[in-house]
């Protein structure tokens, strides 16, 4: 099977009926761009770059430490688009074990992700010009995790349009990027008209997503059970985020667990989706789905499956 599924590295994602089909990888550390590659990912759609920042003590890395990781990835996918999230520390991804502070109640609904970095601005004036710095080296996409309000957004655009004025002024290069937001909160997928207003293009995390729309905590077994993606107030979200960047002709891509999930490939091609981001591990065998996929007889199912009251019994598990 293994075998069978490596000779579709190559093949071209396109569908029975012609769509074609974008694969991105998510990696964790520059290096993953070798299983990306390996995979045949035609980019990277979710760089979690808290990984450059975690179990070091505090000890944050510079811009140059980080310049060079984001210019190492890109590097690594010779030329293929690489879309680095800025920093999403807290809740499950604490810096450092040692320092959980009992303070912070519910993490999850805590000082995580964008709050952190609007937090501490010099820090993330750090990030941002490595970033812009690497975008010099390819094709970079930006992308902002966690983000609700409109103040929000407006804050992190002027972020990164000082953190332009700053290497401008040191006279260092610095190259241009296009600037997407995660969909991840519901309030997010309720108010896609202003975060169109701002962004490029949206990436739906669905892993938080669910977690925010159900208030089930995506670490705990013991509500494990009821982490549906099949919900169908889940569905909703997502499918509307798709249909409104689709009405403006903007980018739209699905980075969370649900993109890898083969049992969830033809209804997210039926809701619209044309661009997926998962672990390299899973391309191919997402890749051997979308080939034996008609989208022009999975839209009108897939409406029907978001019209359900229990879609999970109109959808395969295979
Ligand atoms: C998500 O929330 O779906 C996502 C892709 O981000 P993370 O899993 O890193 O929170
Ligand atoms: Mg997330």
């Amino acid at each position: 099977e293994r075998e069978r599924l490596a000779r579709l590295r190559h093949t071209p994602a396109v569908t029975l009926d012609g769509q074609k089909i974008e694969l991105l990888a998510n990696i964790e550390m520059p290096e993953d761009t070798t299983a990306a590659i390996a995979a045949g990912a035609v980019g990277v759609g979710l760089f979690r770059s808290e990984f450059l920042f975690m179990g070091r003590q505090g000890n944050l890395p510079d811009e140059e430490e980080q310049y060079q990781a984001y210019r190492r990835a890109v590097e690594g996918m010779n030329g293929l688009p690489v879309t680095v999230r800025t920093v999403d520390v807290g809740a499950d991804k604490q810096l450092d074990e040692s320092r959980h502070d009992a303070a912070h109640l519910n993490p999850a609904l805590g000082l995580r992700a964008i709050r952190w970095s609007l937090a501490d601005p010099s820090m993330f004036l750090t990030q941002l010009r490595a970033i812009l710095r690497a975008a010099a080296h390819g094709k970079v996409n930006m992308l902002v995790p966690m983000l609700a309000h409109g103040s929000e957004i407006r804050q992190t655009v002027a972020l990164i349009e000082q953190a332009r004025q700053d290497l401008d002024r040191r006279g260092i290069v610095h190259g241009p990027i296009r600037l997407g937001a995660m969909i991840e909160i519901p309030a997010a997928a309720l108010s896609l008209r202003l975060f169109l207003k701002y962004f490029d293009f949206l990436s739906i995390g669905t892993n938080d997503l669910i977690q925010y729309t159900l208030a089930i905590d995506r670490a705990d077994e013991s509500v494990a059970h009821l982490y549906d993606p099949l919900h169908p107030a889940v569905l909703r979200l997502v499918a509307d985020t798709i249909a409104a960047c689709q009405a403006q002709g903007k980018g739209v891509s699905v980075c969370g667990e649900m993109a890898g999930d083969v049992t969830m490939t033809r209804l997210l091609l039926g809701l619209g989706l044309r661009s997926f981001s998962m672990h390299p591990s899973q391309v191919l065998a997402v890749k051997h789905k979308i080939l034996r996929s008609d989208t022009s007889k999975l839209a009108p199912w897939a409406q029907e499956v978001l019209d359900s009251d229990d879609p999970s019994s109109l959808v395969l598990p295979n």
